[in-house]
Order: structure tokens, then C-alpha cells, then sequence
């Protein structure tokens, strides 16, 4: 890269687990990039820090009743403050960046990524739900706009990776790996009981609440490998899933004749972070590094589906296509915020997601608004199964 011209990263949900690993990854490279936009939702108060030490041109808080207070935080600088949901499009609409690390989390960060992408700006993505819920929409956009999409999400770079300089040689198949969360080999009559602050402890990876639970139902490899069919253009019997404890192998690609590449590394999200903002390029950084004589082995083994239901549901809905993973999406945030509230159990959420995915009507070829109607169909069913 050249070391004069600065990339321009708009940091969209910049206060969660991805937001501030990636601040961390600037901060080491600030010869090669500078913060342009920040957002949050409700964490005013990290959001005046980081704004103070980053300089970006424009912030937004999206809770309304926050304004004040950031405005106030960064009245001694030239910073632009804006509020609310509609905000994000705005600045996402700006022409002063060059690339959007989209690491809002869940079906919010879809709007402000399309525009981003309407707009021709690359996308570091992070936010799978994008993908899961209009998938279709946004890399056909991506396609016409010439926009390059590069995953953030630590599989899907893993695969982004084994594939850079195979362009014209055909995938096989890729096999998604999952650690398996904090449940792995329980059984039903063990996860009936399991409460909110264990299911929050991940053996591995130290992520956002949401993706926390997603990863102990295995709903998020159903979601990631909805995102994969989209990212890598493949068929839903072209993606596995195998379960590998270790998280060290990130995930594999088979090519027609065999052969299988896999990225490895200690899991550490500042890594595929790096990666796309700085692709095509690798630079250099100072995270621990894999020793073999101390991780031994790397084990593998198959999901059970059977108790963990969410990969199978996920399964149909990446099959079946059309609106069902966003219906499937819709009931998941509902059932996971319902869960970290204690108001439904571990084994409730499978059976919201279930029922919502009989409920709201198919559609084969949906509309973007069509997408939107969808999901808000599902929130109201869910919702109301749940007696929010
Ligand atoms: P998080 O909950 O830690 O952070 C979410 C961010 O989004 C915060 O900055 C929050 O302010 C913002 N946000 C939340 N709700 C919003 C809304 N309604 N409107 C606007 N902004 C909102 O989440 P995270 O763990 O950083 O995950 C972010 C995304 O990255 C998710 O889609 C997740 O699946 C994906 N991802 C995360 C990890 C990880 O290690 N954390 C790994 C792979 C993929
Ligand atoms: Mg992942």
C-alpha cells in the first residue's frame, strides 16, 4: 500500500466486539489508515472516547435521546454529530471514505451496507445477517457496481483466502468449521436447563451477545453458511459443516481435484479484521502466533443436529431459498434477545424460530421491500409467541 494515501475505514457499529478490534488494528496502522465515520447505538460514552482519539469527520449515536450528550462530548472538535437510524444511511452516503467495515449487528445493518455498496464503496463484512436476509440483492448490486465484498467473519476469510489466486479453478465444495460452542455434546435434556451466563461463555472467541448465543444453538454456522452460498456463489450441497474444537483450521476449500486449502491460525478476530482492510495486502502485527508443539491435535467431528435443531432449521432455509432465511433471521434476534432477557429457555428458541419459518407466507423471488415486510411479519409472529 502506498504509504502516502491513507485508506478512509468507516466503522459502522464501532462500539461492539468487531468496532473496537478494529479500532485496535487502526490504531497500530495509522500510517495506513484513518477513521472517517463511527457509529453506535446506545454506548455514548465509548463513542465520544474513540471519537476523541480517532478524529473521524462524522459520528452517529443511533438512540435519538443520546444527542445531546455526544454533541456536548465533542464540542471542543469539529466532529459532525448525527442521531438516529435514518443517520447511518446519510453518512453512509458520504463520499469522503473508501471502504465500510460493516460490523453492526443483526438485520439493522443491512440499509446502511446497501447504500454503502450502491455508493461502489468496498465492504470489510462482518454483519453476516446482510447476507442471510437479502443475499441475492446485495451481490447482485456488488456485481453491478463493481464493489468488492471481503468478508470479515473468520470462515468466510479463511475461504476468501485459500482462494486468492484460484480464480479460474472450480470449487469442489468448502467445509465450514465450528468450534461447537460451550454446549458441544450436550443433549437435550442438559440444554432444557442451561440460563442466559452460561450459554455467554464462549471456549474460544470473546464476541457480542448475539453472536455468543448464536454459537452456543450452532445457529450461527446455519447463518454462515447461508452468507458462504452467497459470498462464493455456491449450492447449498457444496457447503459442509464439521466441528473442530480447536478452532485453529478456519475453514477449508476442496478444489475439482482434491485437493483441500485451509487457513489456520490461533482465533483471533484482529486477524481476518486486518486482512480485509488491508487486502490485497498482508502487513505485519505483533498478535501471538500458533505453536504446534503446544496445540497437539486438531480433532473433528460431525454436528449433531438432532439436539442442536437451529443448524438443521438453517439448513432448510439456505435449501428452500426465497425468504425463509430471512424469516428464519427475523424469529432468531427475536428468540436470542428473548433468551438474554430470561424469558424463554435455550430449548424455547428453536421452537420461535420453527414455528415463525410455518408461519409467514413463502416467497420464491422476493423484493428488497418484500424482504423488509418479511421480516417484520416474523418479528410480530415471534413476538407474539414469545408475549413480548
Ligand atoms: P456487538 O453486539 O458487540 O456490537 C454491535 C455493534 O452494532 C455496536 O457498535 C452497536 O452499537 C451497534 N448496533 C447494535 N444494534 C444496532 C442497531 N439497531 N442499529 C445500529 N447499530 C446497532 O456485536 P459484534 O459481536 O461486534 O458483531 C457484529 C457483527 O459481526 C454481527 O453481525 C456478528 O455476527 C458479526 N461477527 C462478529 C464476530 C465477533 O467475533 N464478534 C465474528 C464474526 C462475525
Ligand atoms: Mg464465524
Amino acid at each position: 500500500m502506498p504509504e502516502s494515501i491513507k485508506k478512509r475505514i468507516a466503522i459502522f457499529g464501532s462500539t461492539g466486539s468487531i468496532g473496537t478490534q478494529a479500532l485496535e488494528v487502526i490504531g497500530a496502522h495509522a500510517d495506513l489508515f484513518e477513521v472517517e465515520i463511527l457509529t453506535a447505538q446506545t454506548n455514548d460514552k465509548l463513542l465520544i472516547e474513540q471519537a476523541l482519539k480517532f478524529k473521524p469527520n462524522a459520528v452517529v449515536i443511533g438512540d435519538e435521546r443520546k444527542y445531546e450528550t455526544v454533541k456536548k462530548g465533542l464540542e471542543s472538535t469539529d466532529i459532525k454529530v448525527f442521531a438516529g437510524e435514518n443517520a447511518l444511511d446519510e453518512v453512509a452516503d458520504f463520499d469522503t471514505y473508501d471502504m465500510m467495515l460493516a460490523a453492526i449487528v443483526g438485520f439493522a445493518g443491512l440499509k446502511p451496507t446497501l447504500k454503502a455498496v450502491e455508493k461502489g464503496k468496498a465492504i470489510a463484512l462482518a454483519n453476516k445477517e446482510t447476507l442471510v436476509v437479502a443475499g441475492d440483492i446485495v451481490m447482485q448490486l456488488a456485481v453491478e457496481k463493481r464493489v468488492p465484498i471481503i468478508p470479515v467473519d473468520s470462515e468466510h476469510s479463511a475461504i476468501f483466502q485459500c482462494l486468492v489466486g484460484e480464480t479460474r479453478n472450480k470449487i469442489e465444495s468448502i467445509i465450514l468449521t465450528a468450534s461447537g460452542g460451550p454446549f458441544l455434546g450436550k443433549k437435550p435434556n442438559f440444554l432444557v436447563n442451561v440460563k442466559r451466563d452460561h450459554a455467554l461463555q464462549h471456549p474460544n472467541w470473546k464476541m457480542g451477545a448475539k453472536i455468543t448465543i448464536d454459537s452456543a444453538t450452532l445457529m450461527n454456522k446455519g447463518l454462515e453458511m447461508i452468507e458462504a452460498k452467497w459470498l462464493f456463489n455456491l449450492t447449498p450441497d457444496q457447503i459442509e459443516v464439521v466441528i473442530h474444537p480447536q478452532s485453529i483450521i478456519h475453514s477449508m476449500v476442496q478444489f475439482q481435484d482434491g485437493s483441500i486449502k485451509a487457513q489456520l491460525g490461533l482465533p483471533d478476530m484482529k486477524l481476518p479484521i486486518q486482512y480485509a482492510l488491508a487486502f490485497p495486502h498482508r502487513i505485519s502485527n505483533n498478535f501471538p502466533r500458533a505453536d504446534f508443539k503446544k496445540i497437539k491435535s486438531l480433532t473433528f467431528e460431525e454436528p449433531d443436529i438432532k439436539t442442536f435443531r437451529n443448524l438443521g432449521l438453517a439448513m432448510e432455509a439456505l435449501t428452500k431459498g426465497g425468504n425463509l432465511p430471512c424469516v428464519m433471521n427475523a424469529a432468531n434476534e427475536i428468540a436470542v434477545y428473548a433468551f438474554l432477557k430470561n424469558r424463554i429457555g435455550f430449548l424455547d428458541m428453536t421452537d420461535v424460530i420453527e414455528k415463525t419459518m410455518n408461519k409467514v407466507s413463502f416467497v420464491q423471488k422476493p423484493s428488497l421491500e418484500e424482504y423488509f415486510e418479511s421480516d417484520g411479519d416474523a418479528r410480530s409472529y415471534a413476538a407474539d409467541l414469545i408475549k413480548l
